[in-house]
């Protein structure tokens, strides 16, 4: 919580390149968001704790050290949404980014209003798997609790404990993932279903990378997954019990 009103979502903007970080954070203001610059992974670290974010772009090529370490310890210390922005155009990167955790990768040079509408669209997924019943309602997701196998979701903090007591977290777009699954459990959802998009590109992987580290979390064996099965052609099934409170 930043205290501010929250019907501004606030971004913070790693990138090394002053040029480059005016462009986006006056394409950001343009569009109502509220944006702080920060140069080094360090500086955007320990200002990530202070203010929880909505979004934090990250560069990937830092004076101080790699932005992919940086999307590493932000989803460690302060989960929040991740979009990549870097001039490396390279598939291994990519996938590698959002198996950390990252929400979306834009690659250099970009239109500033290409980085806001998919700044949006991150956003849009948060905000409707929080609070799906009030689309556009700015109110702070209620704390529930998922109970399915041995797992304990807290849907507010973003943590998943088992029965014998240990507690891993999940970064942002992990639990905005899992909330939708265990909302529909025993149910086909399709890949746009989970990303709450429509037209999604047959080749964006994000999806099943980010299933691929729910399963690690939640110990579920990927060659023969039991609780997050893959549905050939039509997508993924929740396949628990869950319960609430
Ligand atoms: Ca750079």
């Amino acid at each position: 919580m930043t205290g501010q009103e929250t019907s501004s979502p606030l971004i913070l903007v790693l990138e090394d390149e002053p040029d480059i970080a005016r462009i986006i954070c006056s394409a950001l203001s343009g569009y109502g968001f509220r944006s702080e610059h920060l140069r080094t992974g360090r500086e955007l670290l320990a200002r990530a704790h202070q203010t929880s974010p909505d979004l934090v772009i990250v560069d990937l090529g830092l004076p101080d050290m790699d932005g992919m370490q940086v999307v590493r310890e932000l989803q460690d210390g302060s989960p929040c949404a991740v979009l990549i922005l870097t001039g490396r155009n390279d598939l291994t990167d990519r996938v590698l980014g959002l198996e950390l955790g990252a929400d979306d990768y834009i690659v250099k040079p970009f239109e500033p209003r290409e980085l806001v509408a998919r700044v949006r669209s991150i956003l849009r997924r948060y905000t409707r798997a929080a609070a799906p019943d009030a689309p556009g309602d700015a109110a702070p997701p209620e704390r529930t609790v998922a109970r399915f196998g041995n797992w304990q979701f807290d849907t507010g903090r973003h943590s998943l404990v088992h029965t014998d007591g240990s507690e891993t977290s999940l970064s942002s777009a992990e639990a905005a993932l899992l909330l939708t699954l265990v909302r529909r459990p025993n149910k086909i959802l399709s890949r746009e279903q989970l990303l709450g998009e429509r037209d999604v590109d047959p080749f964006d992987r994000s999806i099943d990378v980010r299933i691929s580290r729910l399963r690690r979390k939640l110990g579920d064996d990927p060659h023969s997954p039991k609780l997050i099965k893959t549905v050939y052609g039509a997508g993924y099934l929740f396949a628990a019990q869950v319960g609430w409170e």
